[in-house]
């Protein structure tokens, strides 16, 4: 039996203390790890619900990167004029599901007007807002979780392949100076020097400063959510089939049980509409696929993540063998993975770093993406015992925690200590 049918096995019974508020969490994605774990020391009830191991979905497979320098969002200006270009490319970063698309025209019409460069700007400078409270709300956790032995502070490189592709992010280093994210500029041979075993393919680098990521993603998740439970956490490993409001409760309907709740927060990252739907709630919430492979390997071949831009993806390091994470499909939530974009990932990834040997393992998942690329955290509008916490896109990992504050804030009833006005569940 794992520890996980244990836990369960003890949680049957929830003898809930009802002085104390009762919170379920949805969803045990490194969000809602983190904000079970944040309730739980503030004293509540908290009944964390997920129908897969926690941790297991998106926040398992991505490119392990404390991205605290990514406010950058995926909508840029000129990124509609950009688009048949990537299409065409068979190794590009973009790939789309095209009756997909037109069934679902209004989100990427939406995505597309946040590309105008004022709101751009607006999105980034919000990002910012989050990412900047992103190390510290972490580092809270670490003091009581202790996960050194997978973090490394390797700061991460950016791998231009092109002089064309250097001077076109010249927009992205105008947004980080303007939010004052530090990077370094390197040379060919500057790179080198860091990075020996890399191909002679790449045109000159970026270092982002004072970066960290981790080895280990799962284990840190993992770690994080024994201490809520080692805290008196409850864990019910069951699908969430449906809700309902009752009086000043919300049911939870599982696959056997019926519970009942003071306060839930919805952190099922891309299924979160599904959820908020149950609800009566509605959100333009798309997900974005992204895949990775793994790459066996006894020796050390690179030291810190490296993103190549060609095709958008990082090669990772991490504890068993070298993984390349990243590239974006819109193609919805059910569609099963694209051989064909997988078969890019490798093609490019030997490329720049020929030494890699056999793929060991592949992987798909799905970055919950709002089209104005931000995160909905807060109150419901209809109900104000639901709390959101989804749509954290490319940098969910770097933001569990501070979202998880937020929400341990929020639920307390008290004003959180950043301005959340832009992550409104009512901004749609
Ligand atoms: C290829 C790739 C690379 C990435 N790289 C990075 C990176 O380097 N740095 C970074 O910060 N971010 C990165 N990301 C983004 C990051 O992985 C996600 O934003 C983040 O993991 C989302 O976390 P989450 O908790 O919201 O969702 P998830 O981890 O998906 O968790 C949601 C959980 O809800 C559960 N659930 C859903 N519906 C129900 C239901 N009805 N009943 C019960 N349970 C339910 C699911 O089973 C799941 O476990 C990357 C993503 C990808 C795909």
């Amino acid at each position: 039996m794992s520890y996980l049918e244990e836990d369960l096995k003890n949680s049957e019974v929830l003898n809930l203390d009802r002085t104390v508020k009762n919170i379920a969490v949805i969803g045990a994605g490194i969000v809602g790890i983190c904000s079970a774990y944040f309730l739980k020391k503030s004293g509540f009830n908290v009944t964390l619900i997920d129908r897969e191991q926690p941790g297991s979905m998106t926040s398992f497979g991505h490119a392990c990167t404390f991205a605290d320098y990514a406010n950058v969002p995926v909508n840029y200006p000129g990124l509609i004029w950009d688009i048949p270009s990537m299409l065409l490319r068979k190794d590009g970063p973009l790939a789309v599901d095209f009756f997909y698309i037109l069934k679902n025209l209004p989100w990427a019409i939406s995505f597309l007007k946040n590309c105008k460069k004022e709101k751009v700007n607006k999105i980034a400078n919000s990002l910012t807002n989050l990412l900047k409270h992103s190390q510290i709300s972490y580092d809270e956790i670490f003091q009581d979780v202790n996960v050194k032995e997978y973090i490394s502070y390797e700061e991460n490189l950016y791998l231009f392949d092109s002089k064309k592709s250097y001077e076109n992010y010249e927009y992205a280093n105008i947004i980080r100076k303007n939010n004052n994210v530090k990077v370094r500029n390197l040379k060919k041979d500057e790179v080198k020097e860091l990075e020996p075993n890399l191909a002679d393919v790449y045109f000159a680098g970026q270092v982002f400063t004072g970066s960290r990521h981790t080895t280990n993603p799962l284990a840190i998740s993992t770690k994080i959510f024994k201490k809520f439970l080692e805290l008196g956490g409850v864990y019910i490993n069951q699908n969430i089939k449906n809700l309902t409001q009752k009086e000043k409760n919300i049911e939870l309907f599982l696959e056997n049980k019926k519970l009942k709740f003071d306060k839930i927060i919805v952190s099922a990252g891309a299924w979160s509409n599904q959820i908020a739907n149950m609800l009566g709630d509605k959100f333009p919430l798309d997900n974005e696929r992204g895949y990775h492979l793994l790459f066996e390997t006894e020796e050390k071949l690179i030291n810190r993540p490296v993103a190549w831009s060609e095709s958008g993806f990082y090669l990772i390091q991490i504890h068993d063998g070298i993984r390349a994470a990243g590239t974006v499909e819109i193609a919805g939530l059910n569609k099963p993975p694209n051989k064909k974009r997988l078969e890019m990932i490798e093609r490019q990834s030997r490329k720049v770093l020929p030494q890699l040997k056999e793929v060991r393992s592949t992987w798909m998942g799905r970055r919950p993406t709002l089209p104005d690329s931000l995160p909905v955290i807060g109150k419901s509008q209809k109900n104000n015992n639901v709390i959101y916490a989804f749509g954290h896109q490319h940098i969910g990992w770097t933001l569990g925690a501070v979202t998880g504050k937020i929400i341990d804030s929020l639920s307390k009833d008290q004003l959180p200590n950043i301005d959340i006005s832009a992550y409104s569940p009512g901004r749609f």
